[in-house]
């Protein structure tokens, strides 16, 4: 066990120390607590500054040996608010022999941390990052969305693996996430589900609120399926089937059904005006829309009053609350829906802050080439949970920086931030990539996943997993083409996945992000160069990813096969939607 001074501890971080006096009665105490880390507090009372300590201590803690305490005194490591700083912005910086992390908030400082611990190494000790600077956040709105359905991790995970989930995506620059009351699975309130999803949302509140986050919901005119008949909306036709006909959307130009939305909206809003609600986002397609005379076009009419309607009614209960207008499909077929928006915007609407676009593959161009509405901020929609693979995570990670990395480019001049679409944790990757696309616009996928192997498997295996990353992703891209996939580079994959394996430090090697790579590897192999997914080291691999998961092995969801791996043992007992 190495014993570290406060000099030995800035030695470590690669830089000089300043002073030469600090040696000598602190050899004396750090003789006798071994490698521990002394931290202090300086802030305000915050419960955010406490939890961000925790975090660092636990995240080291599961790393290495060295143990971080709070320590009034002699601090190798203090954590700081100072206001000078932008408020999400840090700075990690040396002063009076000790390394100081300093955020212009407590959610500033744990941003801070996150950059801290993620350049620190952890070779049997820890050792201190030597990343010194400032930096601050160009996005505004650094999203995540969990989709809260089928049964997936979202809905599976216990609580405490949420939370610190959150905890690692806000370690990352996330300020923001979104999840939904799933109406969509229920028949009413009355449902006996309804109240456990009800439970689950507010965690999801709850747990974000405590992180300092922005809470997110989604609303529209897709409610419950026993919306009665008389209100429905007309189906939409949908000529290039991109658009869904999801749910049970209700016309909110029938005065029965903009008051079916309305009163339900509000029951919705009240269940969670005790915790709070930041952020609301309108959505116009797949769960929405109504293709009648009153509502058409649906995006710049019936959609945009509806959302005016239902932001007046928000703001009764959140008087602070802000809203995003989804533009999901706009124009798909033409229809002037954003010309039509355009104008709208022109005329006024002063409810609106942001407006969100994205599509199924290239982002759209009517932002791109004409601007975008009202010049509101513009927020993207990337999907990084279902390309290429189906189900979704069924055969372990689906990491895809180079194609995230084409995408960002198309829009990084404009867009201010977004909500990445998640069913679950295997695309941890995609995640992390986009939410330091959104702090720092020129920030590379692949200087991402640099930081993301280093602080997540350790060091000296980042060229190798970069390698292995970039094979995943060319299997997925010809796979997803229907192109034949490289039965020799798929072989590769594998060995080099065992090879990188036998390196890891033990905490790495039982890092389910680790592990869900491996298992990608193992079931590639097994899918397009070996006996195929029924193969018994095929079955055990999916079987332990059901585990990691959380899915149900029999299960009554008729749609949690899109979310479950395909193991033979897999039981859908109402049939597959
Ligand atoms: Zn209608």
């Amino acid at each position: 066990m190495i014993r570290q001074d406060r000099r030995t501890f800035l030695k470590l971080a690669g830089a000089a120390v300043a002073g030469a006096g600090l040696a000598g009665p602190i050899m004396a105490d750090e003789a006798k607590s071994g490698d521990e880390i002394r931290v202090r507090i300086e802030g305000p009372a915050d419960p955010l500054l406490s939890r961000t300590f925790g975090i660092l201590q636990d995240r080291i803690a599961m790393r290495c040996s060295s143990k971080v305490v709070l320590a009034p005194s002699d601090a190798r490591i203090v954590l700081a608010v100072d206001k000078i700083l932008p408020l999400e912005g840090f700075r990690i910086e040396e002063a009076d022999g000790s390394l100081r992390i300093c955020g212009g908030s407590p959610r500033g400082l744990l941003y801070g941390v996150g950059k801290f611990l993620r350049t620190s190494r952890y070779e049997g000790v820890f050792q201190p990052s030597s990343w010194r600077g400032v930096s601050a956040p160009q996005g505004l709105v650094r999203g995540m969305y969990f989709a809260t359905h089928f049964h997936n991790w979202y809905v599976q995970a216990p609580q405490a693996e949420v939370a610190r989930y959150m905890e690692d995506l806000a370690l990352w620059g996330v300020n923001a996430v979104m999840a939904v009351y799933p109406m969509i699975n229920l028949q009413g309130w009355d449902d006996p589900d309804a109240e456990p999803a009800m439970a689950m949302l507010r965690r999801y509140a709850r747990t974000a609120k405590e992180l300092g986050l922005l809470f997110t919901t989604g609303v529209g005119n897709t409610l419950f399926i026993g919306a009665p008949d008389s209100i429905r909306a007309t189906r939409l036709p949908d000529p290039t089937g991109r658009r869904g006909n999801s749910g049970h959307p209700v016309c909110p130009s029938d005065p029965a059904g903009r008051e079916y939305i309305l009163s339900n909206t509000r029951r919705l809003y009240e269940r969670l005006s005790d915790i709070g609600l930041d952020l609301v986002c309108y959505w116009p397609y797949d769960e929405g829309g109504c293709a009648c005379d009153k509502c058409m076009p649906w995006g710049s009419n019936g959609y945009l009053k509806l959302s005016r309607d239902l932001t007046q009614l928000g703001r009764e209960i959140f008087p602070n609350l802000k809203t995003i207008l989804s533009t999901w499909m706009f124009d798909t077929p033409p229809e002037g829906e954003w010309q039509g928006l355009s104008d709208a915007l022109a005329r006024g609407e002063d409810w609106l802050d942001y407006i969100l676009a994205d599509a199924h593959e290239d982002f759209p161009r009517y932002p791109l080439d004409t601007g975008v509405p009202g010049k509101r901020p513009l927020l993207n929609f990337p999907e990084i949970s279902m390309w290429g693979n189906s189900p979704w995570g069924g055969v372990g990670a689906n990491p895809l920086p180079a194609r995230f990395q084409r995408l960002w480019d198309q829009v990084k001049h404009v867009v201010q931030g977004g909500f990445p679409y998640s069913e679950g944790i295997y695309e941890d990757m995609n995640k992390a990539v986009s939410a330091q696309f959104y702090w720092d616009r020129d920030r590379s996928a692949r200087a991402t996943l640099e930081e993301y192997i280093g602080y997540e498997f350790g060091s000296g295996v980042s060229g190798d997993v970069l390698s292995l990353v970039e094979m995943l992703e060319a299997a997925a891209s010809q796979s997803y083409q229907k192109q034949p996939v490289d039965a020799d580079a798929a072989r590769r994959a594998r060995s080099l996945a065992d090879s990188v394996h036998a390196r890891l430090p033990e905490w790495a090697r039982r890092n389910w992000r680790w592990e869900q790579i491996h298992l990608r590897a193992l079931l590639d192999q097994e899918r397009f160069a070996g006996g195929g997914l029924h193969t018994p080291e095929a079955e055990a691999a999916l079987l332990r990813l059901i585990e990691l998961y959380h899915c149900e092995l029999e299960t009554n969801d008729p749609y949690h096969h899109r979310v479950r791996p395909k193991s033979q043992r897999a039981v859908s007992r109402n049939g597959e939607k």
